[in-house]
């Protein structure tokens, strides 16, 4: 399953140019350069999609759970099947490095689908007895045509994270991935029309975020939003969404925390410290970017940190010997080197890293930067108040518990957390008063698809994963039957 030069938009079971004709550049990070063109859709192409998925609803909600399941099941296949091309795919657009694509956005695309693929099949709803008078049973029904809007940072990912549990529920969907990384979106079109999905259940209409993106939010026939990106653009899209009513579960930014107490298992903090700090260039929303240390072991861990971060290799996503690619963009990297000098003027000392990599080569014009760590910032200040989204993290030390959970939660944002310590009752304290919708005790990333995710604070409304997404998708109606 190969990209094209020319992306077309998905719609009604068919790959169709945009109205207007009119295309916009595909580049890729890695080389900087344009290697193909994507349809640059407006409020006609999303008027076809809305159109395609009404006509393709009343089939699709009523056909019965075990023929989505089998579909969906069909449609994860085809994605493993095509794992290598899906694979290339996302890192030619991301810049990720290909080994991460194919061990971590493609397989857990798949598991996406087959989760809610099976959850649906045991998805059930309550009923209330009241004795001797009657009985109140709740039918959980979809919603109809629902929007899925969907980041770059783990595009297939994100993207079918959504999809699928609209799909499940029998929903019909218009979804956008990002204009910066749509070709694995495109490829899932193609392997759409493989698995048999009818015309119309999933229409996927790429294009910039405030035309196409737009156009979906505004459509009066979108009865649901599941968005996840930008705090900002959650903002607008609230203030669209919100006043005509529409369902919305906003996944937004995050500014997380990681806190390191002196009794941790060093070897396993400092491997997952890491990860939690430069997976995928910093550009993943659960990454920790501001790290609070315990006074005791603080130099120890900068010392070790600062050598095992040097000590990564930054370069082609193609090769396997790199563990980190290209930024997304080149006003991406703009964006992360003008924080890196804000945090110099701020009064901080950059450790590490921060400077352009020149890769040569193929890659020559790639976005490739050093991972960056800086010490001696203030809570307050902007670097540790605004979300980057690069490889950039803030270390600091603390002195007491109290201290450490004031940093923490000294922040707009509430994603995620981590709490690296072998007292438990301790790291159990600390959960319980940490303001984010996800913490982490001695490990990071570590995702069961089962359990809710989202945020707090300015870093969302609404919960993904698990039953909490068949219930977004769904309308819940009370039923009461007296006897
Ligand atoms: P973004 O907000 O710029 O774009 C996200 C998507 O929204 C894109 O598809 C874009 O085209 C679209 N969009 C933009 N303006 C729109 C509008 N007015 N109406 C409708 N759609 C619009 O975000 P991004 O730069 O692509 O992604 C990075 C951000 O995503 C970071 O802030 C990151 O923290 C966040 N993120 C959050 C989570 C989470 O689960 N909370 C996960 C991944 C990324």
């Amino acid at each position: 399953m190969k990209p094209d030069k020319y992306l077309k938009n998905y719609i009604a079971g068919a790959l169709v140019p945009p109205e207007s004709g009119e295309y916009l550049d595909n580049v890729n990070p890695a080389t900087g350069k344009v290697y193909s063109f994507i349809p640059d859709s407006d409020e006609r192409d999303v008027q076809k999609a809305v159109e395609a998925a009404a006509k393709a609803f009343p089939d699709w909600s009523s056909c019965g759970v075990r023929k989505r399941f089998r579909i969906l099941l069909r449609l994860a296949d085809i994605i493993e099947q095509n794992l290598e091309d899906f694979a290339l795919a996302e890192s030619e657009d991301a810049g990720k490095p290909v080994s991460m694509a194919a061990s971590v956005d493609i397989p857990r695309a798949h598991e996406n689908l087959r989760f809610f693929a099976t959850a649906i099949l045991h998805f059930a709803a309550e009923s209330h007895h009241m004795e001797g008078e009657a009985v109140n049973y709740t039918l959980r029904q979809p919603l109809g045509v629902v929007g899925c809007i969907s980041p770059w940072n783990l595009p297939l990912y994100l993207f079918t994270w959504k999809i699928a549990p609209a799909l499940a529920t029998g929903n019909c969907v218009v979804g956008k991935p990002s204009e910066l990384t749509p070709m694995t979106a495109y490829l899932l079109s193609k392997a759409c029309m493989e698995a048999g999905l009818p015309p119309g259940v999933l229409n996927i209409v790429h294009g910039l975020g405030p035309k196409a993106g737009q156009a979906i939010i505004e459509h009066p026939q979108v009865k649901a939003i599941s968005f996840t990106g930008g705090t900002s653009t959650g903002r607008k899209i609230a203030a669209t969404a919100a006043p005509v009513f529409k369902k919305l579960s906003l996944e937004l930014g995050g500014k997380n925390p990681n806190i390191i107490f002196a009794d941790c298992d060093f070897d396993q903090m400092m491997v997952d410290t890491l990860r939690s700090s430069f997976s995928n260039n910093g550009q993943i929303c659960l990454c920790g970017s501001r790290i609070y240390v315990e006074r005791p072991l603080y130099e120890r861990f900068r010392d070790e940190f600062v050598k095992r971060t040097q000590f990564l290799k930054v370069g082609d996503p193609a090769s396997p010997m790199s563990d980190l690619g290209a930024l997304v963009s080149k006003s991406h990297m703009e964006k992360v080197q003008g924080y890196l000098q804000l945090a110099e003027v701020e009064g901080g000392k950059i450790l590490c890293g921060g400077t352009p990599v020149e890769v040569g080569g193929e890659c020559e014009g790639g976005y490739f930067l050093r991972p960056a760590i800086i010490e001696g910032l203030p809570i307050e200040c902007r670097t540790n108040q605004e979300e980057i989204f690069g490889p950039v993290v803030t270390i600091q030390p603390f002195d007491t518990e109290e201290e450490a959970i004031a940093l923490a939660n000294g922040v707009p944002y509430g994603l995620a957390s981590t709490v690296w310590t072998t007292n438990l009752p301790r790291a159990q304290r600390v959960a319980e008063r940490i303001q984010a919708g996800i913490v982490w005790i001695n490990c990071w990333m570590l995702r069961d698809l089962r359990t809710p995710f989202g945020g707090v604070k300015h870093s969302g409304v609404g919960r993904e994963g698990g039953w909490e997404a068949l219930r977004f998708f769904t309308e819940a109606k009370n039923v009461c039957m007296k006897y």
